[in-house]
């Protein structure tokens, strides 16, 4: 069980996740519509996995990410972005994203990956 913290700027998007992660026993910590948001909320919730999406308002998924990273060096965040930012998604793993999910997903990656992540 994980406590998940979901950030998109499209909050139907989350709905999904939300369902999914706890129809297989995880719990929502929170969720944020930004990476600002996403940054403040990592800091107050300390989830054990953020869900990260790419392109927001105000801060960018792989700003916020690298900002997480600095706060915490062990934070385990999984980017979840469409395949034509593919490129982003490699310099999010870069920069120290431990997996990503490629939009639109399946019920069944979403759950793999995240277990796959809380085993790391
Ligand atoms: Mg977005």
């Amino acid at each position: 069980m994980a406590r998940v913290l979901l950030v998109d700027d499209l909050a139907f998007i989350k709905r999904i996740e939300k369902r999914v992660l706890e129809g297989s026993g995880h719990e929502i910590a929170g969720d944020a519509k930004d990476g600002l948001e996403a940054i403040a909320m990592y800091k107050q919730l300390k989830p054990d996995i953020v869900i990260m999406d790419i392109t927001m308002p105000h801060v960018n998924g792989l700003e916020a990410l690298k900002k997480i990273l600095d706060f915490d060096p062990k934070a385990k965040v999984i980017m979840c972005s469409a395949i034509s930012h593919e490129k982003v998604l490699y310099q999010a793993v870069k920069a120290g994203a431990m997996e990503y999910i490629i939009k639109p997903f399946t019920t069944e990656r979403l759950v793999a990956t995240i277990n796959e992540v809380l085993q790391n």
